[in-house]
């Protein structure tokens, strides 16, 4: 049995959503305000596997809610529930450390089959020592572990390290990862990323996936002003390169 937050301030949706994931086995609990989700998770410590999490509430909104959260170093995994047609909710859900998004309305079984797949993933958050622990080989096969110069990114539990420091990755910034590291040495454009990495399909300001390079650059880069790994190919997009000429 896995334990949910649902933050939700419409109290039919709410007690929908708990319905139907306490029918899936679930323990569910449900607050209708950012502020009492942010006083559970952090300051009263309460252990969630998985949290949903509506945009739209009133005080803080989910954006900032999420936000704090990562700030805080709670990497719950996080769905966020946006308003349909707002890619550009979709983007500032995914800056501000959500996991996975769902459009309102949306359809209850994919909800659930969304959280589920959240909750599959939960042991991200519990091995935060696996990378320093074994000293994982490089598999040209397994795309779950990638090395480059003295950096290692371990897809298993979305975590990077580079020298002395582990970052935990969102799921959004691994698979921007993942999908650079894919493209090597080939420049791919903000509108494949959006499209390949997030689906996103509508006309949407690609300027948004610059924020993305911004902080993969601050994780990979010895000096982020000056990459050399992940560089900016002008008119074209970005392109990764493992290994950079001295
Ligand atoms: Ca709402």
């Amino acid at each position: 049995m896995s334990r949910i937050l649902i933050v939700e301030d419409e109290a039919h949706l709410a007690q929908g959503l708990r319905f139907n994931l306490e029918a899936e086995g679930h323990f569910v609990e449900t607050a209708e305000r950012g502020e009492d989700a942010l006083e559970r998770l952090l300051k009263k410590r309460q252990s969630f596997d998985a949290l949903v999490l509506d945009v739209m509430l009133p005080g803080k909104d989910g954006f900032s809610v999420a936000r704090e959260l990562r700030e805080a170093k709670n990497y719950i995994p996080l769905l966020m529930l946006t308003a349909r047609g707002r890619p550009e909710d979709v983007l500032k859900g995914f800056e501000s450390g959500a996991d996975d998004y769902l459009p309102k309305p949306f359809n209850l079984n994919i909800l659930i089959a969304r959280v589920e797949s959240l909750l599959r993933r939960k042991n991200w958050t519990h091995n935060t020592n696996s990378i320093t622990a074994d000293r994982p080989q490089q598999n040209p096969d397994s795309p779950d572990i990638f090395r480059f110069d003295n950096r290692i990114v371990d897809f298993r539990n979305l975590q990077l390290r580079a020298g002395e420091n582990v970052v935990q990755l969102t799921v959004m910034e691994a698979d921007l990862l993942r999908y650079l590291i894919k493209n090597s040495g080939h420049p791919v454009s903000r509108k494949s990323i959006l499209q390949d990495v997030w689906n996103l399909h509508e006309e949407t300001d690609t300027r948004a996936i610059d924020s993305f390079i911004v902080r993969l650059r601050r994780y990979i880069e010895p000096k982020p002003s000056k990459p050399r790994y992940l560089l900016t190919v002008r008119g074209l997009g970005y392109q990764f390169v493992a290994n950079p000429k001295q």
